[in-house]
């Protein structure tokens, strides 16, 4: 059955196919199309930035009742379309079912988290009798431009267009081009309530092909990007000077540390979870195990096992733990980075640089799980964001040592610290450089309440989720009033 081609929507119309037109092969299963879709033109790209600009002042009229009784109506319409948009997220990015499904209850989750928070903003803005009586009121702050990656195609564009478009702000998404479905199923969404036109347009195309037309549209007043440290760090060189703000949610290089009074069952229970799921995807995952001399060796050993165990395969496979990485790129990569590895000394617990045996000759981008013992702190693998399932696993001398190297490197978003400790942890939460710090609990562990603090060149900009969104997606103005 030939799929239908996916497109640009803009001013609320879903735009004509051009003549080119992309095939988004499934990355467990590569001899199957998973998306065909057109990329927007610049003079769409272009019309969209127009039309978020002529709706802004209609949809900040609406009071901020009507924005948010829409926005609840849109998640509620998500949860009921959660089957066919994991199956498409399993499709596209090639998790497996279960983390797909996962996504979409944490999105969920984040979105009614959120909502509540913008309603706090919004309909609770303090006052006061008193002469002069004063005010704070969160006003809109314009176009926001919302620019989303592939490892989770769909949460990272519902935390941002819900308090975009709660706080009166008007929404032009370009979500990652290996990934456009999610995109479409939430926008089709979107417009199924529906919201004014002109309040969300949806522009599908490379970075290269349409983004400096979306970033130099003189209407763009707010970027919330997710992905990569490159593009991240081009974006800020590309709108200094101009009234732009920036929210800029980048890489990782997460540490696990592992003490010698550890329970090491949960610690490598932790490092299986934040190392293995997504394939190693996941930017708050586990980049680097580090582990105290003591108890290095039955670290390895144990976490070696475990790892052996996992089943790698098509996400659509009940049996599949590791589903496949995102492109044949990123197999290379792999493959090179476990090379370089080795001959630089680091010694391989499991997995390698061959193909994966058991996916039984089906053609997908899988990396055989690994994990890499002895990793010294000056090879690239420790600090580098590998963001495929390969492990480094680096020893320590003592703790003060475990604390100093979690600490090396330019990124600081998310570290662990397993011990039954509680003053070593302590010690830990105070001094480790990162803006989500957990104890005995892998990295990737978050809830919807506390913000996705991404520290160093993990971030820019006021943090994502939690009880920030005002500070980003609104303008406050103080009012006095004499009277
Ligand atoms: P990427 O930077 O390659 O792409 C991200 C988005 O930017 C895509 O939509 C892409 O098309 C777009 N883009 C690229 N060039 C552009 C340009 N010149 N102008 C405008 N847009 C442009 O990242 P990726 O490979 O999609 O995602 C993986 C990265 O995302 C990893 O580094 C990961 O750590 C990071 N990530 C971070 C978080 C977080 O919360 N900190 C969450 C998820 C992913």
């Amino acid at each position: 059955m030939s799929q239908p081609i996916l497109t640009s929507s803009i001013d609320g119309v879903w735009q004509q196919p051009g003549r080119r037109v992309h095939e988004r092969r499934n990355p467990g299963r590569t001899d199957r199309i998973a998306a065909r879709w057109s990329p927007a033109t610049r003079s769409q790209a272009r019309r969209a930035m127009d039309g978020a600009a002529r709706a802004a002042a209609h949809w900040s009229s609406k009071g901020p009742k009507t924005r948010l009784g829409l926005l609840r109506e849109f998640l509620k319409r998500l949860e009921g379309q959660a089957g066919p948009l994991a199956r498409m997220i399993t499709r596209e990015n090639g998790k497996t079912l279960e983390e797909s499904g996962a996504e979409i209850r944490a999105a969920l989750a984040d979105g009614r988290y959120l909502l509540d928070q913008v309603r706090n903003d919004l309909l609770r803005s303090p006052g006061s009798s008193g002469n002069p009586k004063k005010a704070l009121i969160h006003e809109p702050v314009g176009v926001t431009l919302l620019i989303t990656p592939w490892n989770f195609p769909l949460a990272t564009i519902v935390r941002k267009i819900l308090p975009a478009l709660a706080f009166g702000n008007t929404v032009v998404l370009k979500p990652s081009e290996l990934t456009p479905g999610p995109a479409v199923g939430l926008v089709r969404i979107l417009q199924s309530i529906p919201f004014p036109p002109g309040v969300i347009h949806l522009v599908l195309g490379t970075g290269a092909g349409v983004g400096p037309t979306l970033t130099g549209h003189p209407a763009l007043r707010l970027i919330s990007f997710t992905g990569s440290n490159r593009v991240g760090l081009r974006l800020a060189e590309q709108t200094a000077g101009r009234d732009v703000r920036l929210q800029l949610e980048m890489g990782g290089k997460n540490s696990l540390v592992v003490l010698a009074d550890a329970d090491l069952d949960a610690a490598v229970e932790a490092a299986l979870t934040g190392g293995f799921s997504c394939a190693g995807q996941w930017c708050t995952g586990t980049g680097r195990v580090i582990v105290e001399r003591s108890v290095y060796e039955l670290f390895c050993d144990n976490l070696g096992r475990a790892v052996r165990a996992l089943r790698t395969g098509p996400g659509d496979l009940k049996s599949t733990r590791v589903g496949p990485v995102i492109s044949a790129q990123r197999v290379r990569f792999a493959r090179r980075s476990i090379r370089e590895a080795v001959a630089a000394g680091a010694r391989l617990v499991c997995g390698g640089a061959a193909p994966l045996p058991t996916t039984r000759g089906r053609s997908g981008n899988y990396v055989t799980p690994t994990v890499l013992a002895d990793v010294l702190e000056t090879m690239a693998v420790f600090h580098e964001e590998l963001f495929v399932p390969v492990l480094p696993v680096t020893p320590a001398k003592d703790e003060a040592d475990a604390f100093r190297l979690a600490n090396l490197g330019r990124f600081g978003l998310s570290a662990s610290v397993f011990t039954s400790s509680p003053k070593k942890a302590g010690r830990f939460i105070r001094g480790v450089e990162a803006g989500i710090v957990h104890h005995n609990l892998h990295t990737a562990f978050r809830t919807s309440d506390l913000p996705v603090s991404a520290w160093r060149d993990s971030g820019r900009g006021i943090p994502e989720c939690g009880h920030y969104s005002a500070s980003f997606f609104a303008r406050p103005r103080a009012v006095y009033l004499n009277d």
